[in-house]
């Protein structure tokens, strides 16, 4: 059959791909490919050591050729679902998980990796050094190089702590399951939104109670912790949620997560150690721009002295504002309050301001204006949905550097969210040039029959932080898909182009770009721009704290770990929450228990990754302050050092060499609104 996954036009042919394409394609390039790996292999053997042309470039155009077909699925899958795609690509996912387990178990692989290592010239191929290095560092640390007995003990290792980790994940589904409560009184429910009201109606009819019926998902346990005038309300519902799949939960005790908590440190900590790591924190770190745990700490304790003042005098200010002592399930709501009564601001009054045509038309307006590019619709290329479009993205040459897919709209058969995804890398391995092209997509509301989509301020950020990602994409220099456009970049600098773009979204002279009122055109004006600024930094230093409690619990839990000894799970927290919490903790708090980002795998021992690459882009972002919004020369620098290395250099190095001094967290600070003037002006405020 003529399988459009196989074909090797330039962009797929997404109004062609049937599901009963997906498991004849994949099945066929994954034979090919290790028939080709073999072949490979087969023409080192016993000849003279395997270059970077003769061994990497092959796999590099190998590992293409997978993505060219699998990311038209995957992408599929994600925007356009159906029954028969999700068989169909759920059949694929343990072939491709099979293949991936054997190339990075393949021990002639490795050692031929590392006689490239050896002789590399890496000035033919900018980027190479860092393909190889990381290669064999991934070898290394999926336990490739381990003498045979510990190599097994080590595969055993991964599998247990893979099951606990479902285990753990599922005991907090199954808990929050558990959990309802049922409400005939209506004058408790006063302040909770009417969409909150109306789920949870329906709940109790589709139940057959009469009321209301609330279940313990995170849109309601924030409705009613936010807004429910009812404090006893909003305390059962916050030991609901603080109690998760724990001993001290109302659900039954086969959802608690104690145990698998302790044997989830006690694996991943053995894992670390049979590949020569002294805990787990220092392998997590191994494939990050942190170097050590002790620079982790020290980075999380810098953040945690600047901010912890400011975070207490927020809320001296808000327990000031209430009028009250305030309990862990009262922040919320006052919160709410003293935000309104500050700024008047609400995505209501913003969102006539934001259609999204003008948005977007500002935003590609701005990428023009940084970074030379225009965007050009192309109606002649298919997508999977009338809504998607495709661009060229042209230079200031006129040359096509890329392509670009958007599909902006929520649809029933679309996954939630926004991201940006690789639809096919930028590759030159000897032969032609192939362009990079992304995927950006958003889950906004559509147009209505006389509106256009209009964006609430917080979507406007979504949609410039995915342009960044999709900039890193699209702008790369770098010719090996292992180290271009995203690939390759350390975890905790991966965010660094898009929250850096989210900067500008707050610039008046920006918000005068993208905005424009659907009815009379007229700009956002500038006293709602001011208090739309100025509300920006609301909580900042609170917020700052809640995440450095997470980021250092994450952190010392993995690095202290000591194998027959208790964890000290809930100690650490106790001690952690000590020197940086300011909302009083409740003696039932068991929050770890439902900490799924570290305990489900993830973020394990890489929390503190959203503080660093928040540091690293706000003070990128600080150049253009100092510099001028839309000075070129920095934009071209930023281009330069930043956009177009991928993962072909230390980030650390690329940092430098772009702000000409190492990052510093004076910047972020600033943008959350911590500096000695505002510490005082929140002492002293009064509402
Ligand atoms: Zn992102």
């Amino acid at each position: 059959m003529d399988n459009p996954l196989l074909s090797a036009a330039t962009l797929p042919a997404f109004d062609a791909i049937r599901p009963e394409h997906v498991e004849p394609a994949i099945a066929a390039v994954l034979a090919e490919n290790r028939a080709a790996v073999e072949r490979v292999l087969a023409a080192q053997a016993g000849g003279s050591a395997p270059t970077f042309e003769d061994l990497v470039l092959p796999l590099e155009e190998l590992g293409d050729r997978l993505h060219r077909a699998w990311s038209p699925v995957s992408h599929l899958h994600a925007v356009a679902n159906t029954p028969a795609l999700r068989e169909a690509y759920n059949a694929c996912l343990p072939l491709l998980s099979r293949y991936q387990t054997e190339m990075a178990q393949n021990a002639a692989l490795y050692r031929a990796f590392e006689q490239v290592a050896g002789s590399l010239d890496a000035g033919r191929h900018e980027g190479a050094r860092a393909l190889v290095d990381q290669a064999l560092r991934d070898f290394r640390l999926a336990g490739v190089a381990l003498p045979e007995a510990r190599k097994e003990r080590f595969m055993a290792v991964i599998e247990a702590l893979t099951e606990l980790q479902a285990k753990f994940e599922q005991n907090l589904l199954d808990a929050m399951a558990a959990w309802s409560h049922h409400e005939t009184d209506a004058a408790r429910l006063a302040g909770i939104p009417a969409h909150a009201l109306e789920q949870a109606a329906a709940q109790a009819a589709a139940a057959g109670q009469p009321g209301w019926l609330f279940r313990l998902d995170q849109p309601t346990y924030v409705a009613v912790l936010t807004y429910a005038q009812d404090r006893e309300l909003r305390a059962l519902f916050h030991r609901a949620w603080a109690t998760r799949a724990s001993d001290q939960a109302p659900s039954p005790t086969a959802f608690d997560n104690s145990a698998a908590m302790a044997g989830i440190l006690a694996l991943r900590h053995e894992a670390a150690e049979l590949v020569g790591f002294a805990n787990f924190a220092e392998y997590s770190l191994a494939t990050k721009m942190a170097k050590s745990v002790a620079e982790v700490r020290g980075f999380l304790d810098r953040l945690t002295s600047a901010s912890l003042t400011a975070a207490r005098a927020e809320f001296r200010d808000l327990e000031a504002f209430a009028g009250h002592p305030l309990a862990a399930w009262d922040v919320a709501f006052h919160a709410e309050r003293l935000r309104l009564a500050r700024y008047a601001i609400s995505d209501e009054e913003l969102r006539p301001y934001f259609p999204l045509p003008t948005v977007l038309d500002g935003l590609i307006g701005l990428v023009g204006r940084l970074f030379g590019l225009q965007l050009e619709r192309d109606a002649g290329v298919a997508t999977w949905h009338p809504e998607a479009a495709y661009f060229r993205v042209i230079d200031a040459g006129g040359k096509v550097v890329g392509g670009l897919y958007t599909d902006f709209y929520a649809r029933p058969e679309k996954r939630s969210g926004a991201w940006m995804d690789d639809c096919i890398s930028r590759k030159r391995l000897g032969g032609p040039l192939q362009l990079p092209v992304a995927h950006l997509v958003c889950n906004f509301a559509a147009p209505g029959a006389s509106t256009p989509s209009l964006l609430s301020h917080d979507e406007v950020l979504t949609l410039f932080h995915e342009m960044g990602h999709a900039l890193h994409h699209l702008l790369t220099r770098i010719d090996l898909p292992s180290v271009a456009g995203i690939h390759g970049v350390p975890w905790d600098a991966v965010e660094l182009p898009s929250q850096f773009m989210e900067g500008f979204a707050w610039e008046p002279e920006i918000l005068a770009m993208i905005s424009g009122h659907w009815q009379s055109g007229a700009t956002l004006p500038p006293a709602t721009v001011e208090r739309l600024r100025a509300s920006r930094v609301f909580q900042g230093a609170m917020d700052m704290v809640r995440q450095l409690e997470f980021a250092l619990f994450d952190l010392r839990i993995h690095a202290e770990y000591r194998p027959g000894a208790d964890a000290r799970i809930l100690d650490i927290l106790g001690e952690v929450r000590e020197a940086v919490a300011v909302v009083p903790a409740t003696a039932y708090d068991r929050f770890p228990h439902a900490f799924a980002h570290i305990f489900g795998g993830g973020y394990a021992a890489g929390y503190y990754s959203y503080k660093w690459a928040e540091v690293l882009s706000s003070d990128a972002y600080a150049a253009f302050e100092e510099g001028g919004v839309l000075d070129a020369g920095l934009a071209r620098r930023f281009r330069e050092e930043i956009l177009e290395i991928g993962g072909s250099r230390d980030i650390a190095a690329a940092f430098r060499a772009f702000r000409g001094r190492d990052p510093d967290i004076t910047a972020l600070l600033r943008h959350s609104g911590i500096t000695t003037a505002a510490v005082a002006e929140t002492a002293s405020g009064s509402p």
